[in-house]
């Protein structure tokens, strides 16, 4: 008898006969004697919907009803999932964020678990019932309903898994394991058995959405074992490990693309010390996240020019920000451009071996991609490329690293 996290994502909770699917995959882990615990999704679409309700009425709204709003999507597949268990005669109850509850730190729309009491739950899962929980959402130090960020299931499910100490957490969803790159795109992607904790951190963190970068943050603390496997057909997923699991390295497993940035060049900024910490300051404290950042060589010793990437979605805050700054920072134009996508090669083998950022540039250069801002890490390399490259470079990289499926 094991104890078990079964996470079910949007896709896989998509409509009533999904929902009947996965009340069937929970019945079998229950009919093996197992304890079951079950995190889900809203149904897909929905909360693209919900946030784009709150968009409408005010683009710039209060976040904790933002929160409100797009928390409730979760609601509706617990009961339904709850029902369709109960349908087969499964013991199940469905739970709320607030009414375990799972509480969050205060930062509405992205707020992080901080505990989650889990005795009621254990002294129910132990007498056979299953627990139906709802994802992505939390309780805030306010009394109010927090959410986790998008893709945050995962998050809620991982760290279900470690609160309860479970044997595993299975994160179903609509591709049978985590690829090489995203399978949707690159048709020769591979199926990875296994990767290390640190790859799929990197993986997620540059765009991969299989997983959020905060559930594998999590499961990576917490040694949770983690399984990514699809809710539509029997195969062997992959399993997030220890390094010491894997017995075949590759040098590179995976590449990863994220058009989520927009970048911004700052024209003419004068070349002086204090200059970065004048334009990336306000940035801060309108909680604007920078990712890629290069300076130019400046030609005359005077100015140079300043190129950085922050997400889409806070270009526009981002662009007004600098402008209101202008008169201190004295740059002579900005140029914002959101037609950008982020290119990333990760493998822990490039601790120990050269060349592989120059195959990426070489690689990129046969296909006439210009680069426009790289930067790396320990196990990473990314480049900013046009954003109409996107296949082509992934295609392409997949082929040059020997990742393509034989
Ligand atoms: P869910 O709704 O189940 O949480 P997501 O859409 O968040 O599912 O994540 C699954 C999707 O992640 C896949 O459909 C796939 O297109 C995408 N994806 C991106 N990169 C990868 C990768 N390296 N391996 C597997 N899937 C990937
Ligand atoms: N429903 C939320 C979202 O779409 C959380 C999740 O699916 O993980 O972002
Ligand atoms: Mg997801």
């Amino acid at each position: 008898m094991a104890r078990i996290v079964m996470k079910f994502g949007g896709t896989s909770v998509g409509d009533i006969d999904r929902i009947k699917n996965v009340a069937r995959r929970v019945k079998t882990e229950v009919d093996n004697g197992n304890e079951v615990a079950v995190v889900v999704s809203a149904m897909s679409g929905v909360t693209n919907q919900l946030v784009d309700w709150c968009k409408q009425i005010a683009p710039l709204h209060d976040a904790r009803e933002y929160d409100t709003v797009v928390a409730t999507g979760e609601q509706v597949t617990i009961g339904l999932l709850a029902i369709a268990l109960q349908e087969l005669g499964v013991n199940a109850r469905s739970w709320c964020g607030w009414q375990i509850p799972i509480m969050t730190d205060g930062t509405h729309g992205k707020a992080r678990i901080s505990t989650i009491d889990t005795d009621d739950m254990v002294g129910r899962m132990r007498d056979g019932q299953v627990a139906v929980v709802a994802g992505f959402q939390g309780l805030g130090p306010d009394r109010r309903i927090t959410t986790l960020g998008r893709g945050g299931s995962d998050t809620s499910a991982v760290a279900l898994a470690a609160a309860l100490k479970a044997d595993r957490c299975d994160i179903y969803t609509d591709v049978d394991g985590v690829y090489t790159t995203d399978p949707r795109i690159v048709k020769t992607a591979r199926k990875l058995d296994k990767i290390t904790y640190e790859e799929m951190l990197e993986l997620a963190s540059v765009g991969a959405k299989v997983l959020q970068t905060r559930s594998v943050e999590m499961a990576m603390k917490h040694r949770v074992r983690v399984q990514v496997l699809s809710s539509f057909i029997d195969a062997p997923g992959t399993l997030v490990c220890d390094e010491e699991e894997i017995v075949e390295k590759e040098l590179v497993s995976g590449i990863a693309y994220s058009r989520d940035e927009a970048k911004i060049t700052l024209v003419r900024v004068p070349d002086q010390p204090g200059v970065a910490a004048g334009i990336f300051g306000p940035l801060a404290d309108a909680a604007i996240n920078v990712d890629m950042i290069v300076q130019n060589v400046s030609e005359d010793g005077r100015s140079t020019d300043l190129t950085f990437t922050v997400g889409k979605s806070d270009l526009e805050r981002a662009r007004k920000v600098l402008e209101e700054a202008r008169g201190k920072l004295s740059f002579e134009r900005l140029i914002a451009d959101p037609n950008v996508v982020k290119v990333s090669v990760i493998g822990v083998g490039m601790r120990s071996h050269a060349g592989i950022a120059q195959k990426m540039f070489q690689t990129l250069a046969s296909e006439s991609i210009n680069i426009q801002v790289i930067s790396t890490s320990e196990i990473k390399i990314s480049v900013l490329v046009e954003e109409k490259y996107t296949e082509l470079a992934l295609r392409a990289l997949h082929t040059a690293y020997g990742l393509d499926a034989a």
